[in-house]
Protein backbone atom coordinates (compact mmCIF):
# COMPACT_ATOMS: atom_id res chain seq x y z
CA UNK A 1 0.00 0.00 0.00
CA UNK A 2 1.37 3.57 -1.00
CA UNK A 3 1.72 6.19 1.64
CA UNK A 4 -1.24 8.79 2.41
CA UNK A 5 -0.11 12.15 0.79
CA UNK A 6 -1.18 14.71 3.51
CA UNK A 7 -1.60 17.94 2.80
CA UNK A 8 0.63 20.29 5.03
CA UNK A 9 -2.32 23.29 5.67
CA UNK A 10 -4.44 20.83 8.53
CA UNK A 11 -1.55 19.19 10.39
CA UNK A 12 -3.22 16.78 12.88
CA UNK A 13 -6.06 19.27 13.98
CA UNK A 14 -9.27 17.13 12.98
CA UNK A 15 -11.59 19.32 15.21
CA UNK A 16 -10.51 22.17 13.22
CA UNK A 17 -10.78 20.75 10.15
CA UNK A 18 -14.26 19.69 10.82
CA UNK A 19 -15.00 22.95 11.68
CA UNK A 20 -13.57 24.30 8.53
CA UNK A 21 -15.35 22.07 6.28
CA UNK A 22 -18.68 22.58 8.07
CA UNK A 23 -18.44 26.47 7.79
CA UNK A 24 -17.17 26.07 3.77
CA UNK A 25 -20.35 24.29 2.99
CA UNK A 26 -22.43 26.31 5.12
CA UNK A 27 -20.89 29.19 3.32
CA UNK A 28 -21.00 28.24 -0.37
CA UNK A 29 -24.07 25.50 -0.58
CA UNK A 30 -26.07 28.51 -1.89
CA UNK A 31 -24.31 29.88 -4.60
CA UNK A 32 -23.68 25.95 -5.31
CA UNK A 33 -26.91 25.43 -5.66
CA UNK A 34 -28.06 28.31 -7.34
CA UNK A 35 -25.52 27.52 -10.52
CA UNK A 36 -25.79 23.58 -10.57
CA UNK A 37 -28.56 22.87 -8.42
CA UNK A 38 -28.86 20.17 -5.40
CA UNK A 39 -25.70 17.79 -6.88
CA UNK A 40 -22.24 18.82 -5.98
CA UNK A 41 -20.82 16.33 -8.01
CA UNK A 42 -19.42 16.52 -11.36
CA UNK A 43 -21.64 15.07 -14.63
CA UNK A 44 -20.34 12.01 -16.20
CA UNK A 45 -19.84 12.86 -19.84
CA UNK A 46 -19.07 10.43 -23.33
CA UNK A 47 -16.44 11.79 -24.32
CA UNK A 48 -14.10 14.59 -22.64
CA UNK A 49 -14.40 17.39 -24.95
CA UNK A 50 -17.02 18.22 -27.60
CA UNK A 51 -16.53 17.30 -30.89
CA UNK A 52 -15.02 20.09 -33.44
CA UNK A 53 -18.19 22.27 -34.33
CA UNK A 54 -20.45 20.72 -31.72
CA UNK A 55 -23.00 22.65 -30.53
CA UNK A 56 -21.23 23.82 -27.00
CA UNK A 57 -22.97 22.33 -23.72
CA UNK A 58 -25.58 24.29 -22.18
CA UNK A 59 -26.51 24.31 -18.33
CA UNK A 60 -29.09 21.80 -18.88
CA UNK A 61 -26.81 19.00 -20.24
CA UNK A 62 -24.22 19.38 -17.10
CA UNK A 63 -27.31 18.67 -14.97
CA UNK A 64 -28.39 15.96 -16.74
CA UNK A 65 -24.73 14.72 -16.77
CA UNK A 66 -24.88 15.23 -13.04
CA UNK A 67 -27.76 12.82 -12.77
CA UNK A 68 -26.30 10.08 -15.04
CA UNK A 69 -23.32 10.15 -12.98
CA UNK A 70 -25.24 8.89 -10.30
CA UNK A 71 -26.79 6.22 -13.00
CA UNK A 72 -22.74 5.10 -14.41
CA UNK A 73 -22.27 4.70 -10.83
CA UNK A 74 -25.50 2.21 -9.72
CA UNK A 75 -24.55 0.63 -13.17
CA UNK A 76 -20.98 -0.31 -12.34
CA UNK A 77 -21.80 -1.21 -8.99
CA UNK A 78 -24.29 -3.93 -10.65
CA UNK A 79 -27.02 -2.47 -8.53
CA UNK A 80 -29.24 -1.43 -11.52
CA UNK A 81 -30.52 -5.01 -11.82
CA UNK A 82 -34.33 -4.48 -9.62
CA UNK A 83 -33.56 -7.94 -8.73
CA UNK A 84 -30.99 -6.56 -5.91
CA UNK A 85 -33.12 -3.37 -4.96
CA UNK A 86 -31.57 -1.73 -1.68
CA UNK A 87 -33.78 -1.01 1.00
CA UNK A 88 -32.25 0.63 3.04
CA UNK A 89 -29.41 3.18 2.09
CA UNK A 90 -26.61 5.39 3.40
CA UNK A 91 -25.44 8.37 1.63
CA UNK A 92 -22.28 9.57 3.29
CA UNK A 93 -21.06 13.28 3.33
CA UNK A 94 -24.59 13.96 1.15
CA UNK A 95 -24.59 17.65 0.46
CA UNK A 96 -27.92 19.19 0.39
CA UNK A 97 -29.69 16.07 -0.34
CA UNK A 98 -29.75 15.79 -4.25
CA UNK A 99 -28.46 12.08 -4.36
CA UNK A 100 -29.74 10.59 -1.53
CA UNK A 101 -33.61 12.16 -2.80
CA UNK A 102 -32.67 10.34 -6.24
CA UNK A 103 -31.48 7.02 -4.79
CA UNK A 104 -35.18 7.39 -2.27
CA UNK A 105 -37.09 7.55 -5.68
CA UNK A 106 -35.27 5.33 -7.77
CA UNK A 107 -35.33 2.47 -5.44
CA UNK A 108 -38.51 3.85 -3.08
CA UNK A 109 -35.74 3.08 -0.08
CA UNK A 110 -35.13 4.48 3.38
CA UNK A 111 -32.36 7.00 3.15
CA UNK A 112 -30.24 8.36 5.41
CA UNK A 113 -28.03 11.12 4.75
CA UNK A 114 -24.77 12.32 6.60
CA UNK A 115 -22.49 15.55 6.79
CA UNK A 116 -21.12 17.64 8.47
CA UNK A 117 -23.00 21.11 7.77
CA UNK A 118 -25.53 22.32 9.73
CA UNK A 119 -26.87 24.44 6.85
CA UNK A 120 -26.88 21.75 4.60
CA UNK A 121 -28.64 19.12 6.77
CA UNK A 122 -31.40 21.81 6.80
CA UNK A 123 -31.97 22.15 3.08
CA UNK A 124 -31.73 18.98 2.71
CA UNK A 125 -34.44 18.08 5.04
CA UNK A 126 -36.34 21.41 2.82
CA UNK A 127 -35.77 19.29 0.26
CA UNK A 128 -37.12 16.43 1.08
CA UNK A 129 -40.18 18.22 2.47
CA UNK A 130 -41.13 19.80 -1.14
CA UNK A 131 -40.87 16.33 -2.65
CA UNK A 132 -43.09 14.74 -0.47
CA UNK A 133 -40.07 12.42 0.96
CA UNK A 134 -39.69 13.34 4.31
CA UNK A 135 -40.69 10.23 5.20
CA UNK A 136 -38.37 8.24 3.36
CA UNK A 137 -35.90 10.10 4.12
CA UNK A 138 -34.03 11.83 7.09
CA UNK A 139 -30.36 14.06 7.58
CA UNK A 140 -28.44 14.23 10.15
CA UNK A 141 -25.02 16.24 11.22
CA UNK A 142 -22.18 13.04 11.87
CA UNK A 143 -18.88 12.66 11.02
CA UNK A 144 -18.28 9.87 8.71
CA UNK A 145 -15.23 8.61 10.61
CA UNK A 146 -17.24 7.79 13.74
CA UNK A 147 -20.79 6.87 12.15
CA UNK A 148 -23.97 7.09 14.79
CA UNK A 149 -24.83 3.90 13.46
CA UNK A 150 -24.87 0.31 15.19
CA UNK A 151 -22.81 -2.41 12.85
CA UNK A 152 -24.68 -3.77 9.46
CA UNK A 153 -27.34 -1.38 8.87
CA UNK A 154 -27.32 -0.72 5.25
CA UNK A 155 -27.38 -2.66 1.94
CA UNK A 156 -26.06 0.03 -0.16
CA UNK A 157 -23.48 2.59 0.91
CA UNK A 158 -22.62 5.35 -0.89
CA UNK A 159 -20.27 7.89 -1.23
CA UNK A 160 -19.94 10.31 -3.87
CA UNK A 161 -17.26 13.20 -3.79
CA UNK A 162 -16.94 13.55 -0.48
CA UNK A 163 -14.05 10.89 0.40
CA UNK A 164 -11.80 13.66 -0.90
CA UNK A 165 -12.46 15.81 2.76
CA UNK A 166 -11.47 12.72 4.47
CA UNK A 167 -8.45 13.19 6.63
CA UNK A 168 -8.17 9.31 7.90
CA UNK A 169 -9.23 7.14 4.52
CA UNK A 170 -8.63 3.45 6.06
CA UNK A 171 -10.97 4.90 9.17
CA UNK A 172 -13.35 6.48 6.58
CA UNK A 173 -13.88 3.40 4.53
CA UNK A 174 -14.28 0.95 7.26
CA UNK A 175 -16.68 2.71 8.95
CA UNK A 176 -18.77 2.56 5.22
CA UNK A 177 -18.25 -1.07 5.42
CA UNK A 178 -18.85 -0.99 9.53
CA UNK A 179 -22.36 0.09 9.31
CA UNK A 180 -22.96 -2.28 5.70
CA UNK A 181 -25.48 -5.28 6.31
CA UNK A 182 -23.94 -8.51 4.76
CA UNK A 183 -24.44 -8.76 1.24
CA UNK A 184 -24.32 -5.19 0.90
CA UNK A 185 -22.52 -2.92 -2.21
CA UNK A 186 -20.37 0.15 -1.15
CA UNK A 187 -19.77 2.72 -3.94
CA UNK A 188 -17.56 5.34 -3.69
CA UNK A 189 -17.00 7.94 -5.90
CA UNK A 190 -14.07 10.35 -5.07
CA UNK A 191 -11.00 12.13 -6.18
CA UNK A 192 -7.42 9.92 -5.64
CA UNK A 193 -4.09 10.69 -6.60
CA UNK A 194 -2.88 8.43 -9.39
CA UNK A 195 -1.58 4.95 -8.83
CA UNK A 196 1.80 4.76 -7.85
CA UNK A 197 4.10 2.18 -9.86
CA UNK A 198 5.64 -0.45 -8.28
CA UNK A 199 9.02 0.85 -8.15
CA UNK A 200 7.51 4.52 -6.32
CA UNK A 201 7.31 4.66 -2.91
CA UNK A 202 5.33 7.89 -2.98
CA UNK A 203 4.31 10.46 -5.92
CA UNK A 204 7.07 13.05 -7.06
CA UNK A 205 8.16 16.25 -5.07
CA UNK A 206 6.54 18.63 -7.75
CA UNK A 207 3.10 16.69 -7.90
CA UNK A 208 3.44 16.71 -3.34
CA UNK A 209 3.57 20.69 -4.17
CA UNK A 210 1.03 20.74 -6.66
CA UNK A 211 -1.28 18.22 -3.93
CA UNK A 212 -0.22 20.42 -0.83
CA UNK A 213 -1.67 23.70 -2.33
CA UNK A 214 -4.68 22.24 -3.37
CA UNK A 215 -5.14 20.31 -0.15
CA UNK A 216 -5.11 24.00 1.36
CA UNK A 217 -7.43 25.93 -1.04
CA UNK A 218 -10.09 22.73 -1.04
CA UNK A 219 -9.94 21.25 2.74
CA UNK A 220 -8.99 18.08 1.57
CA UNK A 221 -6.45 16.99 3.89
CA UNK A 222 -5.49 14.09 2.77
CA UNK A 223 -4.80 11.35 -0.42
CA UNK A 224 -4.51 8.16 -1.36
CA UNK A 225 -4.64 6.36 -4.69
CA UNK A 226 -8.08 3.97 -6.13
CA UNK A 227 -5.37 1.27 -5.65
CA UNK A 228 -5.02 1.81 -1.99
CA UNK A 229 -9.09 2.23 -1.30
CA UNK A 230 -8.90 -1.24 -2.98
CA UNK A 231 -6.29 -2.73 -0.97
CA UNK A 232 -8.49 -1.30 2.60
CA UNK A 233 -11.40 -3.37 0.78
CA UNK A 234 -9.28 -6.14 0.60
CA UNK A 235 -8.01 -6.39 3.89
CA UNK A 236 -11.66 -6.26 5.02
CA UNK A 237 -12.39 -9.37 3.44
CA UNK A 238 -14.79 -7.29 0.88
CA UNK A 239 -15.85 -8.75 -2.24
CA UNK A 240 -16.29 -8.21 -6.15
CA UNK A 241 -13.94 -5.26 -5.44
CA UNK A 242 -13.66 -3.28 -9.19
CA UNK A 243 -12.52 0.14 -9.73
CA UNK A 244 -12.35 2.92 -12.57
CA UNK A 245 -10.99 5.59 -13.83
CA UNK A 246 -13.39 8.24 -14.65
CA UNK A 247 -11.26 11.40 -14.92
CA UNK A 248 -11.89 12.17 -19.17
CA UNK A 249 -15.79 11.32 -18.54
CA UNK A 250 -15.56 14.11 -15.94
CA UNK A 251 -13.41 16.53 -17.60
CA UNK A 252 -15.77 18.93 -19.32
CA UNK A 253 -17.66 19.42 -15.91
CA UNK A 254 -14.42 21.65 -15.13
CA UNK A 255 -15.32 23.89 -18.11
CA UNK A 256 -18.85 24.44 -16.98
CA UNK A 257 -17.44 25.47 -13.28
CA UNK A 258 -15.61 28.03 -14.44
CA UNK A 259 -18.06 29.12 -17.16
CA UNK A 260 -20.72 29.28 -14.67
CA UNK A 261 -18.48 31.18 -12.40
CA UNK A 262 -17.65 33.88 -14.97
CA UNK A 263 -21.60 34.72 -15.29
CA UNK A 264 -23.09 37.72 -13.65
CA UNK A 265 -25.29 34.96 -12.12
CA UNK A 266 -21.99 33.44 -10.99
CA UNK A 267 -19.97 36.19 -9.94
CA UNK A 268 -23.19 37.36 -8.18
CA UNK A 269 -23.77 34.03 -6.04
CA UNK A 270 -20.67 34.10 -5.68
CA UNK A 271 -20.01 37.48 -3.92
CA UNK A 272 -23.29 36.33 -1.52
CA UNK A 273 -21.64 33.34 -0.36
CA UNK A 274 -18.60 35.18 1.21
CA UNK A 275 -14.41 34.76 0.53
CA UNK A 276 -14.22 31.63 1.54
CA UNK A 277 -15.99 30.51 -1.30
CA UNK A 278 -14.63 33.00 -3.51
CA UNK A 279 -11.20 31.34 -2.37
CA UNK A 280 -12.54 28.39 -3.39
CA UNK A 281 -13.88 29.27 -6.65
CA UNK A 282 -10.44 30.59 -7.37
CA UNK A 283 -8.50 28.05 -6.48
CA UNK A 284 -10.94 25.52 -9.51
CA UNK A 285 -7.96 26.02 -11.86
CA UNK A 286 -5.19 24.20 -9.23
CA UNK A 287 -7.80 21.17 -9.02
CA UNK A 288 -7.68 21.74 -13.23
CA UNK A 289 -3.38 21.38 -13.18
CA UNK A 290 -3.80 18.43 -11.11
CA UNK A 291 -6.12 16.64 -13.72
CA UNK A 292 -4.22 18.05 -16.75
CA UNK A 293 -0.64 16.78 -15.10
CA UNK A 294 -2.79 13.55 -14.11
CA UNK A 295 -1.63 13.53 -10.45
CA UNK A 296 -5.60 13.53 -9.68
CA UNK A 297 -7.89 11.24 -10.87
CA UNK A 298 -11.32 10.99 -10.33
CA UNK A 299 -12.14 6.86 -9.58
CA UNK A 300 -15.09 5.04 -8.62
CA UNK A 301 -14.42 1.92 -5.95
CA UNK A 302 -17.45 -0.39 -5.76
CA UNK A 303 -17.28 -3.96 -3.75
CA UNK A 304 -19.49 -5.71 -1.78
CA UNK A 305 -19.63 -7.44 2.02
CA UNK A 306 -20.17 -10.83 2.01
CA UNK A 307 -22.96 -12.54 2.98
N1 LIG B 1 -22.38 13.73 -2.09
C1 LIG B 1 -22.98 15.03 -2.27
C2 LIG B 1 -22.15 16.19 -1.71
C3 LIG B 1 -20.68 16.24 -2.06
S1 LIG B 1 -19.91 17.68 -1.31
C4 LIG B 1 -23.35 15.23 -3.70
O1 LIG B 1 -22.87 14.47 -4.54
O2 LIG B 1 -24.13 16.14 -3.99
C5 LIG B 1 -19.01 16.94 0.02
C6 LIG B 1 -19.86 16.63 1.24
O3 LIG B 1 -19.05 15.89 2.16
C7 LIG B 1 -20.39 17.82 2.01
O4 LIG B 1 -21.75 17.62 2.25
C8 LIG B 1 -19.64 17.79 3.35
O5 LIG B 1 -20.40 18.29 4.44
C9 LIG B 1 -19.41 16.29 3.49
N2 LIG B 1 -18.31 15.90 4.39
C10 LIG B 1 -17.03 16.27 4.34
N3 LIG B 1 -16.33 15.70 5.36
C11 LIG B 1 -17.21 14.93 6.04
C12 LIG B 1 -17.12 14.09 7.19
N4 LIG B 1 -15.98 13.92 7.84
N5 LIG B 1 -18.24 13.45 7.60
C13 LIG B 1 -19.42 13.61 6.97
N6 LIG B 1 -19.57 14.39 5.88
C14 LIG B 1 -18.48 15.05 5.42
Amino acid sequence: MAKLQRGEGEGGDLEKLRKGIAESYDESTGAWEELFGEYIHRGFYDTPSAAPGAAPLTALDHRRAQLRMIDEALAFAGVSDPEKKPKKILDVGCGIGGDTLCLAKKYGAQCIGINLSPVQVKRAQELAQAEGLADKVSFEEADALNQPFPDGQFDLVWSLESGEHMPDKEKFFSEMARVAAPGATIILVTWCHRDLSPDEESLRPDEMKLLNKISDAHLLPAWCSAADYASFAKSLKLEDIRRADWSENVAPFWSAAVQSGMTWRGIISLLKSGWKTIKTALAVSLLIEGYNKKVIKYNIITCRKPK
